[in-house]
Formats: structure tokens, sequence, C-alpha cells
């Protein structure tokens, strides 16, 4: 989520800006957001805001099935406790030699862990909370369980294009780790990129999904500088492939349209010295997006689309 704790700083609200705006700042991302221009042509949607009517309108319809196929449907994945962090080698496939780490952010176990994940941790420029709790939707599905389901559904993408995965938390430590420690894991492995999973705690009526991207930081720990540039590619190809294939718009809330946010106060993105995205899948707290969110086709469509983008990039 993006509004409490070390994570986030408050956003900015700029519903205002919503409009034509949307599809200026689209057209401002050659290429890489093409698939959100496409699906604004496809979809027809007049306005050129993505409402969330029309996000809905052209992906299948998830609220029949929403509110319980997280107990029926069965797993894409083993059970977590019983998978590696660490892919095998792959054999064969594109992305054989890559190194791609997934960062289900949060952890489930950290509401049990207050002190731990309150200690505060050096970011590079300042200090931050190791880790915090994360959102839930309303109905109290967590955002720790949504990030490591979508991460086992990524992991396995990855892998049958050849890549070489690792999750820097797979539910099998007692909290966190540290944002810190999240950044270390993707340089240790030196990694070809890395995608840090989320979904939003933002109001009601405020939807859609959001890539954030490193914004040039250097002091300290901290310098972001040689990442900031093909960051940028990343973040721009997973949003393109994300709207392509969920059928979900552009965040109605927080930038612009264009579903990219720049930030420079995440420790997770200040201490990488690999390419690294967030990516915020929706918001929990908008009763819509929690439909989707809590739909496994719905993640499996998730999953889909920032493997795209992530191989998108790494073939590039
Ligand atoms: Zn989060």
């Amino acid at each position: 989520m993006s509004y409490v704790g070390p994570d986030f700083e408050p956003p900015q609200p700029r519903r205002s800006r919503r409009g034509p705006l949307t599809v200026a700042l689209a057209a401002l991302v050659p290429g890489a957001l093409l698939g959100w221009l496409v699906y604004e042509t496809v979809g027809g949607s007049g306005d050129g805001g993505g409402s969330g009517e029309a996000a809905v309108r052209s992906s299948p319809p998830a609220a029949s099935s929403a509110p319980s196929d997280d107990a029926k449907e069965p797993s894409a994945e083993p059970t977590p406790s019983d998978a590696p962090s660490t892919s095998a080698p792959a054999a064969s496939g594109p992305l054989k030699g890559k190194v791609v780490v997934i960062d289900p952010g949060h952890n489930p176990s950290n509401f049990q862990h207050p002190t731990e994940i309150n200690r505060k941790v050096n970011i590079g420029m300042n200090w931050k909370e190791c880790d915090t709790t994360g959102t839930s939707t309303n109905d109290g599905y967590t955002e720790a369980k949504f990030t490591l389901d979508v991460a086992h559904r990524l992991r396995t993408l990855l892998e049958e294009q050849g890549a070489t995965v690792k999750l820097t938390q797979d539910d099998d430590r007692p909290y966190g780790p540290c944002v810190d420690e999240r950044a270390r894991i993707g340089n240790a492995a030196k990694a070809d990129a890395v995608v840090s999973i989320h979904a939003d705690g933002s109001g009601a009526g405020n939807r859609g999904f959001h890539v954030i991207l490193p914004g040039a930081v250097h002091g300290g720990a901290a310098d972001t500088r040689a990442i900031v540039a093909p960051s940028r590619d990343l973040g721009e190809r997973v949003a393109g492939r994300f709207v392509a294939v969920t059928g979900s718009a552009p965040a109605n809330y927080i930038g612009d349209g264009s579903g990219l946010v720049t930030r420079k106060d995440l420790g997770g993105l200040n201490l990488s010295t690999v390419p690294k995205v967030f990516i915020e899948c929706g918001n929990m707290r908008d009763s819509k997006d929690a439909a989707l969110l809590t739909s496994g086709a719905w993640r499996q469509k998730a999953a889909q689309g920032i493997s795209e983008g992530i191989t998108s990039f790494l073939r590039a």
C-alpha cells in the first residue's frame, strides 16, 4: 500500500486532473503504454479518463467468483512452505541466464511483530521503519497474502521462460525482511530486474494500478543514478503489459493517469543498484478493485502482465 509507514508518504490526490490529460501523458510514453492506448481505443472510453467502469467493461467480470474463489480455486503453485525461494537453474528458454528477484511486499506475520518492523533502518539519506503490515480489503484479505500469491504465479511464469527467480520472502520468516534488506537481496543476486509487488490502501472510488519508479537519489548509502533510466524502461513495459493483459486502467488518483509515479522516499528503491520498480496492482479499499484483487483468475492475469513486461525488458 502507499499510504502508511515507511513504504509510502501521503499522496497528493489529483483526481481533478484526469480527463484529456490522461491521453496526453500516455502519449508521452512512446511504446511502453501502447497497450493502454489500444485499450482506450478499443474500450471506447470517450472521456479519456479510464474510468473504473471502462476497466470493468474490457475485462471479464470477476465479481461472481470474487468473494470465495480464494478458498475454492486450485492453486497454480505448490504451497509456499514447500517451495524453495530460489528456483533451480532452467534448462532453456528466452530468459536463460537472466536473474529476476520478486519482492512480495510486507509479510503475513508482520502483524505479530510490531516492535521489530517499527525499528528504524537506514535507507541512504534518512531512516525509516523496517517494514509495515500492509493493507487489506474491507473483508480482511490481506495485502501480504495477495503479494505472495501474485509472486508465486509470477515466479512460475518467469521460470517457464527460463529465468532464475528469487523471492525476497516466502512467508518463511517471522517478519520482514526490512526494506534495506529487500534491496540488498536484489543487489546481491545481481538481478537483471526486480519487481516489488503491492496493492494499495486508498479511499473508495480510487481505482486502478500504478508502477512506482525510482527517482534520482544520491547520498549516504543511496545512489540510484545508474538505475533511473533502466528502471523507467522496466516500469513502462510492466505498466503497458499490465494494462493489456488485465484490462485494468492506470490509477485514477495518482500519476496523472499515466500509471507511472516517480518517488525518492522508498528505501527499497533508493538502496537498489539494479533495475527495480514497485507495482501497486489495485486499491484494496475500493470494492470494485477488491473484487479483482481477491479473484485468483485476475491475479493470474496480473502475474501474466507483469511477467510479459519483465520479459520484454530483459529481451530488449
Ligand atoms: Zn504495500
